[in-house]
């Protein structure tokens, strides 16, 4: 799937890239360098496949096998997600391994793209044992140069989240990496104390809903699909009540959307009136299900074709094909999930005029606050710190300044004249937090990605093709690396 929609990209891209090399040699050989290039980009460069023993708590033991690709290394280090999962393939590995090159390059987080999965159901496992196949393959990982802060830096996905990122860090900090002061920067997503970063845990859910942000409030687009700006008249459905699906559905709760279906794989809810998030969250913790919420009634047939504005896949790979496709109601499909649109099912929403937000562009928030989280490991220290105290002393100092240029002009003949901060400058005098900074670097990045998007598909006349969009944004970017550096045919 990945490599054919990067070969849509390429071929759109490819006349421009041949224009644009900075080489002197012939227009034959520049189209020659450039489809060489390209040749390279595509593969992953490197695959390692693990097998190993546990025992497990009754006494028995296990194999377990797990699969690490690194798809890039244009960038250092290779960055992308662990996920265990019973689905876990070589091939699907590698995939998702591509795919986080270009989601890297769409968003600018300088990183090449990497992916692990362990063949588990980790719901089947106790504690313990989760712990001891986690720090198994994070030492089999180190051994063969696949991980480490400036090589390879796993980070949480579907099946794993802090604990396993704090288990893996504490593992190559102890072991291999225990001469390295950046040691604990070989993963992201983990807790604070253990040197993670604020907002990391909701950042893909974030990045979610600001990425369907910057397209809602786009006047052109929606008049493309009938629909007005913005989120207050939009409903949306949720697929997948995990990590991605329920911090997406907070944030498009929060801005103004109603949230009127939840799927999950044991059964899904409908609420035409709307589901209160921290209501369900509250619930799934409690019971262990959304099944049986009470403000809802179980939903029969799949979540995917409801009636709503916006479907929200979270779920896993391949839910959307060319069976549910011509089913969806939805006019705007945005993929929190990596791949859940199959190239068959892309087809079919193009040709019914559906918005598809693309997965490397939409669940990109996750890797951009875990690039913060790298940064922050590297700097041995927190975002603000530094400034806090002198950008609350300026603030003061500048309001004292005005206050006395004012009264120097008018005099204090009816008192002082103070200058009351409005309540938003207030909230802001003493600088800005770790949160608030994790937060605005994460909209600014999700807002010039969409712009760089939107250009694109002008630019080369995509209409709603935003996959191919992005992918040609992707591809640009990773070729410039190629070509300047002259990594290969000099
Ligand atoms: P998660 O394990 O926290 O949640 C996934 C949820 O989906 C689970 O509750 C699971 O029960 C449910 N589910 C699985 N199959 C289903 C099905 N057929 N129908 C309905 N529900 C189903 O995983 P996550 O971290 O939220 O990841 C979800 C997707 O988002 C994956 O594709 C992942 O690669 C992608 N993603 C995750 C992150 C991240 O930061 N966690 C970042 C980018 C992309």
């Amino acid at each position: 799937m990945v490599e054919g929609f990067f070969d849509r990209g390429a071929a759109i891209v490819e006349d421009k890239l041949v224009e644009e090399l900075k080489t002197r040699e012939s227009a034959d050989n520049k189209r020659k360098r450039v489809r060489g290039i390209l040749k390279i980009i595509k593969p992953c460069n490197h695959v390692l496949s693990i097998s190993f023993p546990i025992k497990r708590d009754s006494g028995e033991w296990e194999v377990i096998e797990g699969v690490r690709a690194q798809h890039s290394q244009h960038r250092m280090p290779c960055k992308g997600g662990i996920r265990y999962s019973m689905d876990v393939s070589v091939d699907e590995v590698k995939a998702l391994a591509s795919l986080m090159t270009y989601k890297c390059a769409v968003v600018d987080v300088p990183f090449g793209g990497a992916k692990a999965g362990v063949k588990i159901n980790p719901k089947k496992y106790s504690d313990n044992e989760l712990e001891k196949i986690t720090r198994r393959f994070t030492v089999e990982l180190a051994k063969k140069g696949f991980i480490g802060p400036g090589i390879d830096v796993p980070a949480p996905d579907m099946g794993t989240g802090e604990r396993e990122m704090s288990w893996i860090a504490d593992t190559f900090a102890t072991t291999m990496g225990y001469n390295d002061i950046n040691a604990h920067a070989c993963v992201t997503g983990k807790p604070i104390s253990q040197g993670g970063i604020h907002g990391r845990i909701s950042a893909t859910g974030r990045g979610v809903f600001h990425g369907i942000e910057n397209f809602i409030n786009e006047a052109a687009f929606m008049s493309k699909l009938g629909m007005c700006p913005g989120f207050h008249d939009k409903t949306f459905v949720i697929q997948g009540f995990g990590n991605v699906g329920l911090h997406s559905m907070r944030y498009l709760h929060r801005y103004g959307a109603k949230c009127v279906g939840v799927g999950e794989i044991d059964g899904s809810i409908w609420n035409p009136d709307g589901i209160d998030p921290k209501e369900l969250e509250e619930y799934k913790l409690a019971n262990g299900t959304i099944v049986g919420f009470p403000n809802s009634t179980p939903y029969e047939g799949s979540i995917l074709e409801a009636d709503c504005d916006i479907l929200v896949p979270a779920a896993g790979e391949k839910q959307l094909t060319k069976r549910n496709a011509p089913n969806v109601k939805a006019k705007i499909v945005a993929e929190g999930a990596n791949g859940p649109t199959t190239p068959e099912a892309d087809r079919i929403f193009l040709d019914r005029n559906i918005l598809v937000i693309p997965d490397m562009y939409l669940n990109a928030g996750g890797v951009t606050v875990s690039y913060f989280e790298w940064l922050k490991n590297l700097n041995h220290v927190s975002y603000g710190r530094l400034t806090f105290k002198y950008e609350r002393d300026s603030n003061y100092h500048l309001l004292m300044s005005v206050q006395e240029s004012l009264e120097r002009k008018f005099g204090k003949h009816g008192g002082a004249i103070p200058i009351v901060p409005t309540s938003e400058f207030q909230a802001r005098i003493a600088g800005a937090s770790e949160k608030d900074i994790v937060h605005s670097g994460l909209a600014f990045t999700m807002e010039r990605s969409a712009r760089q998007i939107m250009r694109t598909a002008s630019r080369f006349r995509l209409g709603l093709d935003l996959r191919t969009a992005a992918y040609v944004n992707a591809i640009e970017k990773v070729f410039q690396v190629y070509a300047e550096a002259g990594l290969i045919f000099t």
